[in-house]
């Protein structure tokens, strides 16, 4: 069958995967080289040295850039590692464009390192299109979407956001990480790159880290394959392995997951403890039609707002058992967590509490336990 013919749980267990030619293995082997024998002086079979090229990675590409509906896919040591490289296709003098709520790790990229380097920033409320608008500029090479954002949930129109970008002659980016291909095809809302944190429900299994970005454009695809290989924040084979794995279950986890936080979503906002629930799937929530034209499911995070504040909200996180208390999400082992002390500690105070990251906020990343108990062990620490 043609890849162009295949659904999205096919492609993501067959595009790139043929069992190998010579012993017929069904799953890519770990190549675990540095280099490669030349059959002819100067003349290598595919790849020289293994930073610039390995065909686990080459196969991990092939199938997240099939996933994603890119023609070309390229993966890195981190999600960072994929952040940096992308920022480094900019010059000095560019100027980026990102929503106020972007992943802590991009906006400290962008404010701490690119600016000794010379590239300009400003953050907006991407929900706010008249706003994004207003505040591009002359030299804006690159508006910078996340969506659904962290730890509001916030859901940005990656249609719009793109084309003002097109307008300002800028590139669109979408880091797609809390949502996956599986719910939302940014390049096919005419974004010009996804980005992914691997780490997260790509891998799926909390036991490594990775970072992705697919693309349709050419000349973007030939720069960051050049970067991939000069900067070289390249990923281990093994951890490619461990992703062209998670992949294969991404359409069943995130089917689950997203039927399993909904059902949540609608019990805890009717519990008496709970001040606010955040959640895409809930007509509650500001985004929830966006996010039903935009995506194919909800995702399975949940955030809240609990009653008694800081204190109320630490012994929630104490009294958890089958939630772990950890950052990080996307993994089958459901976790919980503060933004105001843990992910987003390193937010100055007032920004934290501009954007609304109260003492009461939670998060959860829903996982792949039954959903009874994932109620029972809220149920019971809520009290
Ligand atoms: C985790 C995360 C990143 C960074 O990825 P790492 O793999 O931790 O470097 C970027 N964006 C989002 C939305 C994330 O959740």
């Amino acid at each position: 069958m043609s890849e162009d013919a295949m659904r999205f749980e096919t492609r993501a267990i067959h595009v790139g995967q043929d069992p190998d030619a010579e012993f017929g293995s069904v799953n890519v082997p770990i190549y675990q080289t540095s280099t490669y024998a030349q059959p002819a002086v100067g003349k290598p079979k595919a790849w020289d040295y293994a930073r610039a090229g390995n065909p686990t990675r080459e196969a991990l590409q092939q199938v997240l850039a099939s996933l994603e509906g890119g023609s070309k896919g390229l993966c890195f040591s981190s999600g960072l590692g994929a952040t940096t490289t992308l920022l480094l296709t900019l010059k000095p003098g560019d100027h980026v464009l990102i929503s106020d709520d972007v992943y802590g790790g991009t906006y400290r990229l962008l404010a701490r390192v690119m600016d000794r380097w010379g590239l300009e920033f400003d953050t907006v409320d991407m929900t706010d299109l008249v706003t994004c608008r207003s505040v591009v500029r002359e030299n804006t090479a690159l508006v910078w979407v996340e969506s659904p954002t962290n730890p509001f949930l916030k859901v940005i129109d990656i249609a719009a956001v793109a084309d003002l970008a097109h307008k300002a002659g800028a590139r669109c980016v979408v880091d797609n990480t809390f949502a996956t291909p599986y719910l939302q095809r940014p390049l096919e809302l005419g974004a010009d790159v996804v980005l992914h944190s691997m780490t997260k429900y790509l891998g799926g299994h909390s036991d490594l880290i990775g970072g992705a970005l697919v693309t349709s454009d050419d000349e973007l695809a030939e720069r960051l394959s050049f970067l991939q290989n000069a900067i070289g924040a390249v990923p281990s084979p093994f951890d490619c392995y461990l992703v062209l794995r998670g992949l294969k279950t991404l359409g069943v986890r995130i089917r689950q997951q997203c039927a399993t936080a909904t059902a949540i979503a609608e019990r805890l906002e009717r519990h008496p403890r709970v001040e606010q629930v955040i959640f895409p799937g809930l007509s509650s929530h500001p985004g929830h039609d966006l996010a039903g034209r935009q995506m194919r499911g909800p995702g399975a995070m949940i955030s809240l707002v609990v009653r008694g504040g800081l204190e109320g909200a630490r012994a929630i996180l104490r009294r958890l058992s089958i939630f772990s208390c950890a950052e990080s999400l996307g993994g089958v082992e459901s976790l919980a967590e503060h933004p105001a002390i843990m992910t987003h500690a390193s937010v100055p105070d007032a920004a934290r509490r501009a954007l609304g990251i109260s003492d009461g906020l939670l998060r959860l990343s829903i996982g792949l336990e039954a959903e009874a108990d994932l109620w029972a062990d809220l149920e019971r620490a809520l009290g």
